[in-house]
Protein backbone atom coordinates (compact mmCIF):
# COMPACT_ATOMS: atom_id res chain seq x y z
CA UNK A 1 0.00 0.00 0.00
CA UNK A 2 1.30 3.37 -0.86
CA UNK A 3 0.66 6.93 0.57
CA UNK A 4 -0.35 9.35 -1.80
CA UNK A 5 -1.41 12.37 -2.03
CA UNK A 6 -3.57 14.39 -4.52
CA UNK A 7 -3.63 17.77 -4.80
CA UNK A 8 -7.21 18.94 -6.15
CA UNK A 9 -8.75 15.81 -4.94
CA UNK A 10 -11.92 17.10 -4.32
CA UNK A 11 -12.23 18.32 -8.24
CA UNK A 12 -13.91 16.44 -11.48
CA UNK A 13 -10.80 15.01 -11.91
CA UNK A 14 -9.19 14.38 -8.31
CA UNK A 15 -12.47 13.37 -7.01
CA UNK A 16 -12.38 10.16 -9.77
CA UNK A 17 -8.55 9.79 -9.41
CA UNK A 18 -8.88 9.51 -5.25
CA UNK A 19 -11.74 6.68 -6.16
CA UNK A 20 -9.40 4.83 -8.61
CA UNK A 21 -6.42 5.27 -6.04
CA UNK A 22 -8.74 3.56 -3.08
CA UNK A 23 -9.47 0.46 -5.71
CA UNK A 24 -5.93 -0.01 -6.25
CA UNK A 25 -5.57 -0.47 -2.38
CA UNK A 26 -3.83 2.81 -1.54
CA UNK A 27 -3.75 5.47 1.48
CA UNK A 28 -5.13 8.64 -0.12
CA UNK A 29 -4.29 12.05 1.57
CA UNK A 30 -6.74 14.22 -0.59
CA UNK A 31 -5.73 17.99 -0.41
CA UNK A 32 -8.08 20.82 -1.36
CA UNK A 33 -9.34 24.47 -0.47
CA UNK A 34 -12.26 23.84 -2.43
CA UNK A 35 -12.57 26.87 -4.50
CA UNK A 36 -13.44 25.03 -7.72
CA UNK A 37 -13.44 21.38 -5.81
CA UNK A 38 -16.76 20.77 -4.30
CA UNK A 39 -17.23 18.33 -0.73
CA UNK A 40 -20.25 16.77 -2.61
CA UNK A 41 -17.72 15.24 -4.56
CA UNK A 42 -15.78 12.92 -2.21
CA UNK A 43 -18.29 12.95 0.55
CA UNK A 44 -18.85 9.35 -0.46
CA UNK A 45 -15.10 8.73 0.74
CA UNK A 46 -14.83 10.51 3.97
CA UNK A 47 -14.96 7.93 7.29
CA UNK A 48 -12.90 5.16 4.78
CA UNK A 49 -10.03 4.40 6.88
CA UNK A 50 -8.24 5.24 4.16
CA UNK A 51 -8.93 8.21 3.29
CA UNK A 52 -8.07 11.68 4.47
CA UNK A 53 -8.90 14.84 4.03
CA UNK A 54 -6.64 17.72 4.31
CA UNK A 55 -8.48 21.14 3.55
CA UNK A 56 -5.50 23.55 3.02
CA UNK A 57 -5.10 25.92 -0.05
CA UNK A 58 -1.43 24.78 -1.95
CA UNK A 59 -0.10 27.67 -2.19
CA UNK A 60 0.79 28.48 1.38
CA UNK A 61 3.68 25.49 3.20
CA UNK A 62 2.14 22.67 4.71
CA UNK A 63 3.53 19.72 6.56
CA UNK A 64 2.66 16.35 5.57
CA UNK A 65 3.13 12.71 6.77
CA UNK A 66 5.91 10.97 4.77
CA UNK A 67 4.21 9.86 0.80
CA UNK A 68 5.01 7.97 -1.74
CA UNK A 69 3.60 9.37 -4.25
CA UNK A 70 2.06 13.31 -5.09
CA UNK A 71 -0.61 13.91 -8.12
CA UNK A 72 -0.44 17.38 -8.34
CA UNK A 73 -3.72 18.38 -10.14
CA UNK A 74 -4.98 21.58 -7.68
CA UNK A 75 -5.97 24.46 -10.13
CA UNK A 76 -8.74 25.75 -11.69
CA UNK A 77 -9.36 24.36 -15.47
CA UNK A 78 -12.15 25.78 -17.17
CA UNK A 79 -11.72 28.97 -18.82
CA UNK A 80 -14.26 30.89 -16.36
CA UNK A 81 -12.70 30.03 -13.50
CA UNK A 82 -9.46 30.96 -14.35
CA UNK A 83 -10.02 33.62 -15.44
CA UNK A 84 -11.96 34.75 -12.71
CA UNK A 85 -9.27 35.51 -11.04
CA UNK A 86 -6.37 34.97 -13.13
CA UNK A 87 -3.85 36.53 -10.16
CA UNK A 88 -5.05 33.33 -7.82
CA UNK A 89 -4.44 31.20 -10.97
CA UNK A 90 -1.05 31.93 -12.13
CA UNK A 91 -0.06 31.41 -7.93
CA UNK A 92 -1.71 27.92 -7.81
CA UNK A 93 -0.21 27.11 -11.22
CA UNK A 94 3.87 28.76 -9.69
CA UNK A 95 3.97 28.60 -5.93
CA UNK A 96 1.41 25.54 -5.93
CA UNK A 97 3.91 23.93 -7.75
CA UNK A 98 6.51 24.85 -5.58
CA UNK A 99 5.20 23.80 -2.42
CA UNK A 100 3.96 20.63 -4.00
CA UNK A 101 7.59 19.85 -5.28
CA UNK A 102 8.87 20.67 -1.67
CA UNK A 103 7.28 18.09 -0.27
CA UNK A 104 8.34 15.42 -3.04
CA UNK A 105 11.72 16.47 -2.55
CA UNK A 106 11.50 16.08 1.15
CA UNK A 107 9.71 12.65 1.31
CA UNK A 108 11.85 11.75 -2.12
CA UNK A 109 8.24 10.84 -3.58
CA UNK A 110 7.59 10.66 -7.24
CA UNK A 111 5.15 13.61 -8.19
CA UNK A 112 2.79 14.20 -11.54
CA UNK A 113 1.99 17.06 -12.92
CA UNK A 114 -1.30 17.60 -14.88
CA UNK A 115 -0.37 19.93 -17.25
CA UNK A 116 -2.69 21.04 -19.87
CA UNK A 117 -3.08 20.89 -24.30
CA UNK A 118 -3.74 24.51 -23.38
CA UNK A 119 0.60 24.88 -23.50
CA UNK A 120 0.60 24.76 -27.30
CA UNK A 121 -1.91 27.56 -27.14
CA UNK A 122 -3.52 28.11 -30.45
CA UNK A 123 -1.69 25.23 -31.97
CA UNK A 124 -0.20 26.09 -35.71
CA UNK A 125 1.03 22.35 -35.92
CA UNK A 126 -1.86 20.03 -36.04
CA UNK A 127 -2.28 17.68 -34.42
CA UNK A 128 -0.33 18.19 -31.26
CA UNK A 129 3.31 15.89 -30.53
CA UNK A 130 5.20 16.83 -27.47
CA UNK A 131 7.73 18.09 -29.54
CA UNK A 132 5.78 21.36 -30.01
CA UNK A 133 6.42 24.21 -28.41
CA UNK A 134 2.93 25.74 -28.98
CA UNK A 135 1.88 29.50 -29.89
CA UNK A 136 0.95 31.14 -27.00
CA UNK A 137 -0.14 34.60 -26.44
CA UNK A 138 1.59 35.63 -23.38
CA UNK A 139 -0.39 38.83 -22.31
CA UNK A 140 -4.10 37.62 -22.96
CA UNK A 141 -6.81 36.70 -21.44
CA UNK A 142 -5.85 33.06 -21.13
CA UNK A 143 -2.17 33.56 -20.34
CA UNK A 144 -2.52 33.27 -16.12
CA UNK A 145 -3.31 29.69 -17.01
CA UNK A 146 -1.06 28.69 -20.75
CA UNK A 147 1.83 30.35 -19.00
CA UNK A 148 1.26 28.99 -15.48
CA UNK A 149 0.70 25.64 -16.78
CA UNK A 150 3.84 25.95 -18.70
CA UNK A 151 5.71 27.51 -15.89
CA UNK A 152 5.12 24.67 -13.78
CA UNK A 153 6.35 22.32 -16.44
CA UNK A 154 9.40 24.57 -16.61
CA UNK A 155 9.73 23.84 -12.49
CA UNK A 156 8.86 20.17 -12.35
CA UNK A 157 11.91 20.09 -15.21
CA UNK A 158 13.87 21.96 -12.47
CA UNK A 159 13.28 20.01 -9.59
CA UNK A 160 14.34 17.45 -11.52
CA UNK A 161 17.43 18.51 -13.54
CA UNK A 162 18.15 20.02 -10.38
CA UNK A 163 17.23 18.19 -6.97
CA UNK A 164 16.82 14.92 -9.05
CA UNK A 165 12.94 14.86 -7.82
CA UNK A 166 11.38 11.74 -9.82
CA UNK A 167 9.01 13.99 -12.16
CA UNK A 168 5.99 12.94 -14.54
CA UNK A 169 4.33 14.70 -17.11
CA UNK A 170 0.82 14.47 -18.27
CA UNK A 171 -0.65 16.98 -20.76
CA UNK A 172 -4.33 16.81 -20.13
CA UNK A 173 -6.63 17.47 -22.99
CA UNK A 174 -10.17 18.36 -23.01
CA UNK A 175 -11.77 15.69 -20.24
CA UNK A 176 -15.73 15.32 -19.63
CA UNK A 177 -17.75 12.54 -16.92
CA UNK A 178 -19.60 12.79 -14.31
CA UNK A 179 -18.86 15.26 -11.13
CA UNK A 180 -17.69 17.77 -14.02
CA UNK A 181 -19.10 21.23 -12.53
CA UNK A 182 -22.97 21.60 -14.40
CA UNK A 183 -21.96 25.77 -14.15
CA UNK A 184 -18.18 25.99 -15.13
CA UNK A 185 -18.93 27.51 -18.37
CA UNK A 186 -17.47 24.71 -20.37
CA UNK A 187 -18.97 23.89 -23.59
CA UNK A 188 -19.79 19.79 -22.81
CA UNK A 189 -21.68 20.61 -19.25
CA UNK A 190 -22.95 24.00 -21.11
CA UNK A 191 -24.77 22.32 -24.44
CA UNK A 192 -25.95 19.01 -22.21
CA UNK A 193 -27.70 21.45 -19.57
CA UNK A 194 -28.70 23.68 -22.16
CA UNK A 195 -30.22 20.46 -24.14
CA UNK A 196 -32.04 19.04 -21.16
CA UNK A 197 -33.48 22.41 -19.62
CA UNK A 198 -35.09 23.08 -23.12
CA UNK A 199 -32.48 26.07 -23.98
CA UNK A 200 -30.87 27.10 -26.78
CA UNK A 201 -26.79 25.88 -26.92
CA UNK A 202 -24.45 28.93 -27.06
CA UNK A 203 -22.40 28.47 -30.04
CA UNK A 204 -19.46 30.24 -29.37
CA UNK A 205 -17.85 32.06 -33.34
CA UNK A 206 -19.54 30.20 -35.83
CA UNK A 207 -18.63 26.86 -34.31
CA UNK A 208 -16.09 25.88 -36.73
CA UNK A 209 -13.26 25.70 -34.00
CA UNK A 210 -12.16 21.83 -33.02
CA UNK A 211 -11.93 19.85 -29.68
CA UNK A 212 -11.07 16.23 -28.92
CA UNK A 213 -12.82 15.33 -25.84
CA UNK A 214 -11.71 11.94 -24.04
CA UNK A 215 -14.06 10.49 -21.11
CA UNK A 216 -12.91 10.53 -17.40
CA UNK A 217 -12.29 7.06 -17.06
CA UNK A 218 -10.07 7.05 -19.97
CA UNK A 219 -7.90 9.92 -18.47
CA UNK A 220 -7.67 8.63 -15.12
CA UNK A 221 -6.26 5.28 -16.48
CA UNK A 222 -3.73 7.38 -18.36
CA UNK A 223 -2.64 9.20 -15.37
CA UNK A 224 -2.14 5.49 -13.23
CA UNK A 225 -0.29 4.21 -15.75
CA UNK A 226 2.09 7.57 -16.43
CA UNK A 227 2.97 7.51 -12.55
CA UNK A 228 3.63 4.01 -12.89
CA UNK A 229 6.37 3.99 -15.62
CA UNK A 230 9.80 4.14 -14.59
CA UNK A 231 11.81 6.89 -13.43
CA UNK A 232 13.26 7.52 -16.42
CA UNK A 233 9.83 8.52 -18.49
CA UNK A 234 9.16 11.76 -17.16
CA UNK A 235 6.92 12.82 -20.29
CA UNK A 236 5.47 15.47 -21.05
CA UNK A 237 2.94 13.21 -22.48
CA UNK A 238 -0.22 14.04 -24.26
CA UNK A 239 -2.92 12.06 -23.02
CA UNK A 240 -6.79 12.68 -25.03
CA UNK A 241 -9.06 11.24 -27.52
CA UNK A 242 -7.73 12.06 -30.51
CA UNK A 243 -11.14 11.77 -32.16
CA UNK A 244 -11.52 15.46 -33.33
CA UNK A 245 -14.92 17.91 -34.22
CA UNK A 246 -16.00 21.09 -34.07
CA UNK A 247 -18.11 22.42 -31.61
CA UNK A 248 -21.32 22.87 -33.65
CA UNK A 249 -21.09 19.18 -34.24
CA UNK A 250 -20.74 18.69 -30.83
CA UNK A 251 -24.05 20.57 -30.15
CA UNK A 252 -25.90 19.16 -32.44
CA UNK A 253 -25.21 15.85 -31.74
CA UNK A 254 -26.09 16.60 -27.95
CA UNK A 255 -29.31 18.00 -29.42
CA UNK A 256 -29.59 14.65 -31.50
CA UNK A 257 -29.00 12.24 -28.13
CA UNK A 258 -31.13 14.60 -25.78
CA UNK A 259 -34.29 14.43 -28.88
CA UNK A 260 -34.24 18.32 -27.63
CA UNK A 261 -35.88 21.12 -29.75
CA UNK A 262 -33.28 23.53 -28.87
CA UNK A 263 -31.89 25.78 -31.35
CA UNK A 264 -28.20 27.07 -31.43
CA UNK A 265 -27.70 30.63 -31.14
CA UNK A 266 -24.40 32.40 -32.39
CA UNK A 267 -22.06 34.59 -29.93
CA UNK A 268 -18.91 36.06 -30.66
CA UNK A 269 -16.00 33.83 -30.02
CA UNK A 270 -13.72 34.39 -26.89
CA UNK A 271 -10.29 36.33 -27.11
CA UNK A 272 -7.67 33.78 -28.12
CA UNK A 273 -9.95 30.49 -28.26
CA UNK A 274 -7.81 28.17 -29.96
CA UNK A 275 -8.71 27.36 -33.41
CA UNK A 276 -8.02 23.71 -33.43
CA UNK A 277 -7.41 20.70 -30.94
CA UNK A 278 -6.26 17.20 -31.31
CA UNK A 279 -3.86 15.08 -29.45
CA UNK A 280 -0.79 13.54 -30.99
CA UNK A 281 -0.83 10.22 -28.90
CA UNK A 282 1.92 7.98 -30.08
CA UNK A 283 4.02 8.58 -27.12
CA UNK A 284 1.26 7.38 -24.73
CA UNK A 285 0.31 4.17 -27.09
CA UNK A 286 4.30 3.81 -26.80
CA UNK A 287 5.27 3.98 -23.28
CA UNK A 288 2.10 3.46 -21.38
CA UNK A 289 0.22 0.99 -23.70
CA UNK A 290 -2.53 3.96 -23.26
CA UNK A 291 -5.44 4.65 -25.52
CA UNK A 292 -9.04 6.31 -24.75
CA UNK A 293 -11.49 3.65 -24.93
CA UNK A 294 -14.70 5.18 -24.36
CA UNK A 295 -16.41 6.59 -27.94
CA UNK A 296 -17.93 10.11 -27.77
CA UNK A 297 -21.92 8.81 -28.51
CA UNK A 298 -21.15 6.23 -25.17
CA UNK A 299 -19.56 9.07 -23.17
CA UNK A 300 -22.04 11.66 -24.38
CA UNK A 301 -24.72 9.03 -22.90
CA UNK A 302 -23.37 8.70 -19.57
CA UNK A 303 -23.18 12.37 -19.07
CA UNK A 304 -26.68 13.05 -19.93
CA UNK A 305 -27.99 10.29 -17.60
CA UNK A 306 -26.05 12.32 -15.17
CA UNK A 307 -26.85 15.62 -15.64
CA UNK A 308 -30.90 13.93 -15.91
CA UNK A 309 -30.55 12.25 -12.24
CA UNK A 310 -29.26 15.89 -11.09
CA UNK A 311 -32.33 17.39 -12.58
CA UNK A 312 -34.58 15.41 -11.58
CA UNK A 313 -32.94 14.88 -8.04
CA UNK A 314 -33.90 18.75 -8.47
CA UNK A 315 -30.09 19.95 -7.78
CA UNK A 316 -29.40 21.80 -10.63
CA UNK A 317 -30.82 25.46 -10.78
CA UNK A 318 -32.19 26.51 -13.53
CA UNK A 319 -29.71 29.39 -14.71
CA UNK A 320 -28.40 30.89 -17.83
CA UNK A 321 -24.60 29.48 -18.25
N1 LIG B 1 -17.84 27.04 -26.26
C1 LIG B 1 -19.03 27.29 -26.90
N2 LIG B 1 -20.14 27.47 -26.12
C2 LIG B 1 -20.14 27.38 -24.77
C3 LIG B 1 -18.91 27.13 -24.12
C4 LIG B 1 -17.77 26.97 -24.89
O1 LIG B 1 -19.11 27.37 -28.13
O2 LIG B 1 -21.21 27.53 -24.15
C5 LIG B 1 -16.64 26.82 -27.08
C6 LIG B 1 -15.40 27.59 -26.65
O3 LIG B 1 -15.37 28.87 -27.25
C7 LIG B 1 -14.29 26.68 -27.17
C8 LIG B 1 -14.88 25.27 -27.04
O4 LIG B 1 -16.30 25.45 -26.95
O5 LIG B 1 -14.04 26.93 -28.53
C9 LIG B 1 -14.40 24.52 -25.80
O6 LIG B 1 -14.58 25.37 -24.70
P1 LIG B 1 -14.33 24.89 -23.20
O7 LIG B 1 -14.52 26.09 -22.34
O8 LIG B 1 -15.15 23.70 -22.87
O9 LIG B 1 -12.81 24.40 -23.19
P2 LIG B 1 -11.43 24.96 -23.79
O10 LIG B 1 -10.98 23.89 -24.71
O11 LIG B 1 -11.67 26.25 -24.53
O12 LIG B 1 -10.56 25.15 -22.61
Amino acid sequence: MKRILVTGGAGFIGSHLCRKLLKEGHHIICLDNFLTGARENISQLIGYDHFELIEHDIIHPIQVEPVDEIYHLACPASPVHYQDDPIATMKISVLGSIIALGIAKRHKAKILLASTSEIYGDPQIHPQPESYWGNVNPIGPRSCYDEGKRCAETLFMDYHRQEKVRIKIVRIFNTYGPRMQPHDGRVMSNFILQALQKRDLTVYGDGSQTRSFQYIDDLIEGLYSMMNTGDDFLGPVNIGNPSEFTIKELAEKIISLTASQSKLIYSSLPEDDPRQRQPDINLASTYLNWEPKVSLDEGLKKMITYFKEKIVANELIEEQC
